[in-house]
């Protein structure tokens, strides 16, 4: 039986392999780009506020930082209570032409002994849980040059 391919948040990403792209939104009267999205209002303090549109976020960025997530991720992260919880290295990346900073699990097989910061890293398509009927998907930050 094959799985239904769902994302575990709606509208926080797009398409798959090259074309994967995180989406964000951004104000129309600052300027400011927002991920998770924003679609109520701007929220920098400064802006008098604009209409919210959807932009596809840079695929590549820079760590900023990261560390061991050694305990159970919340919401909309999803793990099996019933499995022992894998540590990952957990990536935050900005993104330089927004300004943001972009938080991220690494792909399976990176930890923190791989990261530094500074390094530059791809959003690649990834999995985040699989039950009977779903493969649930998400974002991973991927070292760039490595496959
Ligand atoms: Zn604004």
């Amino acid at each position: 039986m094959s799985r239904t391919r769902t994302p575990v948040v709606t509208g926080w990403f797009v398409g798959d392999g090259a074309e994967f792209r995180l989406l964000g939104t951004r104000c129309s009267a600052c300027g400011s780009v927002f991920f998770p999205r924003e679609d109520t209002c701007c929220r920098d303090p400064g802006c008098r506020g604009g209409d919210l549109a959807e932009v596809p976020l840079s695929r590549r960025g820079r760590v900023w930082s990261y560390t061991d997530s050694r305990y159970r991720p919340p919401s909309p992260y999803v793990t099996d209570p019933e499995l022992p919880w894998e540590p990952c290295a957990l990536i935050a990346v900005e993104l330089e032409s927004e300004r943001i900073v972009v938080l991220g699990q690494a792909v399976p097989g990176i930890t923190v002994a791989d990261l530094t910061v500074g390094m530059e890293m791809e959003v690649v398509p990834g999995v985040l849980h699989e039950d009977a009927e779903t493969t649930w998907t998400t974002w991973r930050w991927r070292p760039t040059g490595v496959e």
